[in-house]
């Protein structure tokens, strides 16, 4: 009741799990009998260090996080950890290799050539980040600081589907918006970040999961609050974490075990994706996709209307049926729906039904 139910396709902040919200609501002025919000408690007390230990322990857990990686977390987005890695990792000499899938690709790059020496290890502009490149195509060397890539593109609707074996070279990685989305390997990885309003959570908390003996050989020189080693060093509890938003991710976690782990909402991103992609693919061309197939991400599906002049058309009446964030974004245009691990089914059920009315009424 006074429920106005949308289709949430929004790019993040984005739709969050329904019971978790509800569990939130539900304590929202009395937590765990404390008498206060979850917002008014000290993060120095029991009842939130309880709350912070159990969103790392879960994330370790639901990630198969190895021994001797840490969980962080910290603030400032994934825009910070842009100029946080390199400040941390990339030391006079060396230089950070960084693969070009997007535009948090480049954005992630030219932080970095703000403070060192950076190089192309593959790039995707040429045909508009509508592919990734193959993991064979990546060009660095032994001596290369680190490797970034952005497992998902967000805007182009592209995402890595194998990862690179980097051996010595250690490998970063942009997880923003499909951290939690599938199991992967950790271990690959010296470091792995996510702004947390994708997947994870509200925004305001950013997660870092880092290698421990990768994160020794950070510049010692860097400001306190930028190491990655203050926030390791006190569970990061050196200074006031974003203890609602922390909240929040431990609630979402407690929901993404209930759905069975990372396999089961694996298993139902690419149910949910391919119900799009369907659409797309059995139009006839009336929809095109953005990504090329073999590169088409589960969390974000990008697709224009041939002719361009029902996009808006489009775009109205899916506004009227309940549709949000459909819209693609500013850089690319057409359309795109983001469809997280708390975009339920039946959003991805309904927007199928609409594309394939819509085309039938306008072919
Ligand atoms: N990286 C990726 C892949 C993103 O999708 C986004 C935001 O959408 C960002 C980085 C920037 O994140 P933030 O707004 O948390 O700085």
């Amino acid at each position: 009741k006074n429920f106005k139910k949308v289709y949430n396709f929004n790019a993040g902040p984005a739709a969050l799990p329904l019971a978790a919200l509800q569990k939130a609501q539900a304590e929202f002025l009395d937590f765990n009998g404390t008498g206060m919000s979850i917002m008014e408690l000290s993060h120095r007390s029991k009842e939130y260090e309880a709350v912070h230990n159990q969103a790392i322990e879960l994330l370790k857990d639901l990630m198969a996080i190895p021994a001797g990686y840490d969980v962080l977390f910290l603030q400032g987005g994934a825009s910070l950890q842009f100029a946080m890695t390199p400040m941390n990792f990339l030391p006079a000499g060396k230089k950070a290799g960084y693969a070009m899938t997007g535009v948090w690709s480049e954005k992630a790059y030219a932080e970095a050539e703000k403070l060192g020496e950076v190089f192309v290890a593959a790039s995707a502009k040429a045909g508009n980040y509508c592919s990734i490149p193959a993991v064979e195509e990546l060009q660095y060397d032994e001596a290369a600081a680190y490797l970034h890539i952005t497992s998902n593109n967000t805007i182009f609707g592209t995402q890595w589907q194998n990862f690179p074996e980097t051996g010595s070279v250690p490998l970063i990685a942009d997880m923003s918006s499909d951290i939690l989305s599938k199991p992967f390997d950790v271990s690959k990885f010296a470091l792995i970040y996510a702004g947390a309003q994708k997947n994870l959570g509200p925004s305001g908390v950013t997660v870092v999961i880092i290698r421990r003996d990768f994160m020794e050989q950070a510049n010692k020189q860097v400001p306190t609050m930028l190491r990655y080693g203050t926030y390791a060093k006190d569970n990061s509890l050196y200074n006031t974490p974003p203890t609602f938003s922390i909240y929040m991710v431990k609630l979402i976690l407690e929901w993404v075990k209930a759905q069975g782990g990372v396999a089961a909402i694996h298993k139902r991103n690419q149910e949910k994706a391919a119900l799009i992609y369907q659409a797309i693919d059995s139009s006839e061309g009336f929809y095109v996709g953005h990504a090329e197939p073999e590169a088409r991400s589960l969390m974000n599906v990008t697709f224009r209307l041939a002719n361009e002049g029902l996009e808006k058309k489009f775009l109205d009446q899916a506004k009227k049926e309940g549709f949000v964030g459909l819209p693609g974004h500013r850089l690319v245009g057409g359309c795109r729906a983001s469809t997280y691990n708390a975009v339920p089914y039946e959003s991805c059920q309904a927007l199928q039904e609409l594309m394939l009315a819509f085309h039938k009424e306008n072919a």
